[in-house]
């Protein structure tokens, strides 16, 4: 039997594009198609097609067929379509005959669930918190406009279910198919009932059969202590109602925590720089400082620098979410006088005639006297 070349069937040339040969395909499928054309022989037509393109589209079968024609498929000298392997031969059947007959061609296993149960959209909501309310917790109301499901019909769409008449409460529907690999049953989802299975008498007048209402909502949140400055919460199910009675979104919120004038915060440490004068440096001191929740008193011991930290364990956050507790840290630094009094500056001048080096102090003279 005389079988005709794969290209001259599709019409291509031998370095058509891959692109050339689906057009080319697409443009025959549709003409041929039985379901479309009955004239005697189309069907043959359609399957000649249908092969030259299951080998052309495959880029190694293709090369196969190059090399060796025909003989490449030849399965046990059996011509024709019949004695094609078409198993492993992947053809988007969708994708080729979908829009033929208006995009309602309908493969099992391809079609999509219009009216399928879905979640809700998640909603984010920003929200500024004060730095103590990030530190202690707090509770907040938060304002927001989402759709919440239904509450005339429970986010059905409507009264009085009953069971689809199209498809008797199965949710498919089974038709018989003609496609280019032969006939088969193929189970769709019903386009009436959109799978469930059940229909409503009436539609609810409410949501007009969307199940689902906007509404203007406050929320009252708890938010927990040791919120940091970009972390999110979750508030489980009160984002967008769903679709078709599907669970509803989560809500996110999202913080800014603003900054505050002497509390610096690192994690759930806190760190407090504490301002001492020249002689609290010098003599020492007790120096009343605020932790988060109250006051204590320091001992500043004499000889305290600049930078010199202390370590006031358990007084940083208590985060709820971690359970930790973080420590607070004192950075001391000490401050130079505004302006002087006359007494004050005669005391510093007193003061100046006498050693006030420290080992330092005298390294650094040595090395500048050098010789
Ligand atoms: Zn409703
Ligand atoms: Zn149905």
């Amino acid at each position: 039997m005389n079988k005709r070349d794969y290209y001259e069937v599709l019409g291509v040339a031998k370095n058509a594009t891959d692109d050339e040969i689906k057009s080319a395909f697409r443009k025959l499928a549709k003409k041929y198609h039985p379901d479309i054309n009955k004239e005697p022989g189309a069907e043959e037509k359609f399957k000649e097609v249908q092969e030259a393109y299951a080998v052309l589209s495959d880029a190694n079968k293709r090369k196969q067929y190059d090399q060796f024609g025909h003989a490449a498929f030849d399965n046990n000298g059996a011509s024709g379509f019949g004695g094609f392997d078409f198993s492993g031969v992947d053809i988007d059947l969708e994708d080729i005959l979908g829009n033929m007959f208006g995009g309602g061609f309908g493969f099992s296993g391809s079609t999509r669930r219009r009216n399928a149960r879905t979640r809700g959209d998640d909603v984010l909501y920003h929200m500024n918190l004060t730095f103590e309310e990030a530190v202690f917790g707090t509770s907040k109301e938060v304002k927001i406009a989402t759709n919440i499901p239904c509450p005339d019909c429970d986010g059905l769409g409507g009264h009085e279910e009953e069971t689809c008449d199209a498809c008797h409460g199965s949710g498919t529907i089974t038709t018989e198919q003609r496609t280019i690999l032969g006939s088969f049953l193929s189970k769709t989802t019903c386009t009436k009932c959109g799978g469930s299975g059940k229909t409503f008498k009436r539609r609810c007048q409410t949501c007009n059969g969307r199940g689902k209402v906007k509404k203007n909502q406050t929320i009252t949140v708890k938010i927990p202590s040791g919120i940091d400055d970009g972390m999110r919460l979750r508030v489980p199910g009160k984002g967008e109602a769903g679709d078709n009675g599907g669970a509803r979104g989560d809500l996110y919120l999202e913080f800014s925590i603003q900054s505050h004038e002497f509390f610096k915060r690192d994690g759930d440490d806190i760190y407090l720089t504490v301002p001492i004068t020249i002689t609290d440096a010098v003599l020492g001191c007790k120096k009343d400082i605020r932790t988060l929740d109250s006051i204590i008193t320091l001992n500043v011991k004499p000889g305290t620098n600049t930078n010199d930290k202390q370590r006031i364990k358990g007084k940083g956050i208590k985060n709820a979410n971690t359970l930790r507790t973080g420590d607070m840290y004192i950075i001391f630094e000490v401050v130079l006088p505004d302006r002087l009094s006359r007494e004050q500056k005669n005391l510093f001048e007193k003061l100046s005639t006498t050693n006030l080096e420290n080992q330092t102090y005298t390294k650094f003279t040595k090395f500048v006297n050098k010789k």
